[in-house]
């Protein structure tokens, strides 16, 4: 099984097709806006200051995000994996580079391509579980079955700080302004593939699903 390095915007589906792999295949998600909110959930300074970058909607230090993804891939002991969320630059892209290499380990980054009204509309709609089922108010078949509840482990779901229409506004800016350098780094070394991720009437999440697994099985 290939490993994948998600790239997409805010919205793109890089969790939810996570999530979908995940159940399919067992894959290890290594999700750095996780580690992030776990940092933040417990009272410190530092979790404080993290805590206001990303509801700022800004990017985290390349020196902390390098070091929590170091110490994640060392602690993975080789299994198969998915980053969502990593890199988020051109700096991280070429430090993972240097990372994979040295332990050998090869990938393909996805790029989901989706519109940016549509990734703000699930932004803003979106509740998400620490069990890491994905919700939407706005999308009939990912709204809860009970309100504010997770049909698969019954916690409560949570809005997120960040998924608000201004913190979005601010991420999807950094958003374009980082990633062009990235999907140009990945297309060079012939390792991109772009996925037209929009649903439509003629194209389901499920369908979307399928052509990510044929990259994979390529
Ligand atoms: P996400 O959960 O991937 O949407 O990330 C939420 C926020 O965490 C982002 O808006 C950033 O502030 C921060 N973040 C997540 N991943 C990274 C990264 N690789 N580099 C810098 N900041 C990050």
């Amino acid at each position: 099984m290939k490993n994948i390095i998600f790239l997409g915007a805010p919205g793109s589906g890089k969790g939810t097709h996570t999530n979908m792999l995940v159940n399919q295949f067992g894959y290890i998600t290594i999700s750095t806006g996780d580690l992030l909110r776990n940092i933040t959930a417990g009272n410190t300074e530092l979790g404080q200051k993290i805590k206001n970058i990303m509801v700022s909607g800004e990017l985290v230090s390349d020196e902390i995000m390098l070091e929590l993804i170091e110490k994640e891939l060392e602690s993975i002991e080789g299994k198969p994996f998915i980053l969502d969320g990593f890199p988020r630059n051109l700096a991280q892209a070429e430090a993972l580079s240097t990372l994979l290499g040295k332990k050998n380990i090869d990938y393909q980054a996805i790029y989901l391509d989706v519109l940016e009204n549509t990734c703000k509309e699930r932004i803003v709609g979106r509740l998400v579980c620490k069990c890491g089922k994905p919700y939407n108010l706005f999308t009939p078949d990912l709204r809860p079955k009970k309100d504010g509840i997770c049909d698969v482990c019954g916690s409560a779901l949570i809005k997120r700080d960040d998924d608000n229409e201004e913190s979005f506004k601010k991420r999807y800016e950094v958003f374009i302004k980082n990633t062009e350098p990235i999907k140009v780094y990945y297309e060079e070394l012939g390792k991109l593939k772009i996925i037209d991720a929009n649903q439509t009437e003629t194209r389901t999440r499920n369908d979307i699903h399928e052509e990510i697994i044929g990259v994979i099985n390529d």
